[in-house]
């Protein structure tokens, strides 16, 4: 033992004795609590958006039609709304940002309403699907565009097979929004200046072929219908894929995943078809003795507001269970306190936090990927803060096709190459999966390491044969 861990450990002790000597009727004692640890209680409410929009009452706010009508798609339409709001040099920067990213643009007038436009460059809403030039850095050179091999893990076109229960099934590839951070860039969205999309177009032939598929596999169980996002799929097609895969012997679990809850409330107050046909799919899935829930996707506390409160109720009193999955972003979300609120947010207006991901390596948005190390210090922060099943596990979804691993359970982990390892047992027995922390959290001699082909080859044999020569000693 050194001497300072020698120091650390009589540290340790003391306070050991000192929890033991404590008074009885002061150990159970807690201070009364400040207002700001309720904040999460508090939501937005009023007709915050008149900023924006000066002219739009409530009705009209809360109307999907309208909200899906003037969603800023594109550059023009999102210049124009912004003109004379935002600062001239934010409008500039975002110009420039355009053309060098590799996912369309498209926001809900419900989000845009909400960026604090007096200093975009700093809002977590702005963040998530606005780039500006001025924050974009260079792509990791370990980065590839499909990064979780969800096309090579494909048996049929748009349906991921990787777990040996669960497949990821592809409906469409259009959102309510555009996220810059989307894993699914080499398909979402119209084509851009950077990327030609892999075309998945709501198709019921195409999608025969995936039912096909899935009722083949009888250890297929659960099926997660994405896209894209089921937001914007038809009505009818909601419940002919909800029916036709609830039908099937082999499957007693689907969820529909949409970020449609966090992006725009209104179409659950007021799409009365696609909230009767999910509705629908959920009584026939509980006549049948089967879940069927709504996977959704907020990932700070500002997407929460006094709308998303009345959409989730409608969605509660019908019995939907709603989870979470969020993404940890740079200066998005990446600290104990705005997760703290998020998951006590979410846990108000009755929305499970299920998942926190590790930022994919996604092309384009090294700005917003975070280190391991941040996830890992995070998820300590705060878990223990309200109900354990209304607590996130943080996950890597491992590059490479590994699956969702704990983002606590590496094998191997170089703080100073910023290469971690993981492994993945029950999916690909046998394989190492590495994920890279950004660049710009590494020192200067290691980011130029990273520009030299030899010494990459080099920081990740170094890793795999760390991980074996670790595993041999245990
Ligand atoms: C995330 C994912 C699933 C579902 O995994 P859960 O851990 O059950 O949420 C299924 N298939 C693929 C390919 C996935 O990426
Ligand atoms: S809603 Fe989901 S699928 Fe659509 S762009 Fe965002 S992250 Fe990608």
């Amino acid at each position: 033992m050194t001497s300072s861990q020698d120091l650390a450990a009589s540290e340790a002790e003391k306070n050991i004795v000192k929890a033991k000597a404590a008074p009885p009727e002061v150990r159970h004692a807690r201070a009364p609590v400040s207002a700001d640890s309720l904040k999460h209680r508090e939501l937005r409410d009023g007709e915050w958006w008149r900023r924006l929009y000066p002219d739009v009452g409530e009705e009209e706010f809360l109307s999907h039609v309208w909200q899906m009508r003037n969603s800023a798609y594109g550059e023009e339409k999102l210049v124009d709304l912004i003109q004379g709001i935002a600062p001239d040099d934010f409008i500039e920067d975002l110009k420039k940002g355009f053309h060098l990213v590799p996912m369309a643009v498209r926001v809900t007038p419900y989000l845009l309403g909400l960026i604090d436009w007096d200093n975009p460059w700093e809002d977590p809403i702005r963040r998530q699907f606005i780039p500006l030039a001025s924050q974009l850095y260079p792509d990791h050179p370990m980065l590839t565009l499909d990064s979780l091999h969800e096309q090579k893990d494909a048996p049929v076109e748009g349906l991921t097979h990787r777990y040996q229960d669960k497949a990821l099934f592809l409906v469409m590839d259009t959102c309510p929004v555009y996220c810059r951070f989307c894993t699914r860039s080499y398909a979402i969205g119209v084509d851009t200046d950077t990327v030609e999309k892999v075309n998945l177009r709501v198709d019921p032939k195409r999608w025969e072929k995936a039912f096909e598929y899935i009722e083949s596999r009888p250890e297929l169980e659960d099926i997660v219908i994405s896209g894209g996002d089921t937001y914007n799929l038809p009505a009818k097609h909601v419940r002919a894929i909800g029916e036709r895969l609830l039908n099937m012997k082999n499957i007693r679990r689907i969820r529909f995943a949409t970020k449609g809850i966090a992006v725009m409330p209104m179409k659950v107050l007021s799409d009365d078809k696609w909230l009767d046909a999910i509705t629908d799919v959920l009584n026939l899935g509980r006549k049948l003795h089967k879940e069927v829930c709504i996977h959704t996707h907020f990932n700070t506390p500002n997407e929460i507001t006094e709308i998303t409160r009345r959409a989730m109720n409608v969605l509660f009193e019908r019995g939907m269970t709603v989870r979470n999955q969020c993404v940890l972003q740079n200066g998005v979300n990446d600290s104990a306190e705005t997760m703290t609120l998020l998951t006590k947010r979410l846990s108000e207006i009755n929305v499970q936090p299920y998942y926190v991901y590790q930022h994919d390596m996604v092309q384009g948005v090294e700005d917003l990927r975070t280190t391991v190390q941040a996830n890992i210090d995070i998820e300590k922060m705060v878990r223990g803060v309200t109900a354990g099943f209304n607590t996130a596990v943080h996950v890597v979804d491992a590059p490479g096709g590994g699956g969702k691993r704990d983002v606590h359970s590496f094998d191997y982990y170089n703080r100073e190459t910023g290469v971690s390892v993981y492994t993945a047992p029950s999916v690909k027995p046998g394989a190492f999966f590495l994920y890279f922390d950004p660049l710009r959290e590494l020192s200067d001699e290691i980011q130029a390491a990273w520009m030299d082909p030899k010494k990459q080859k080099e920081m990740c044999d170094q890793a795999i044969a760390e991980t074996m020569r670790l595993r041999q000693n245990r």
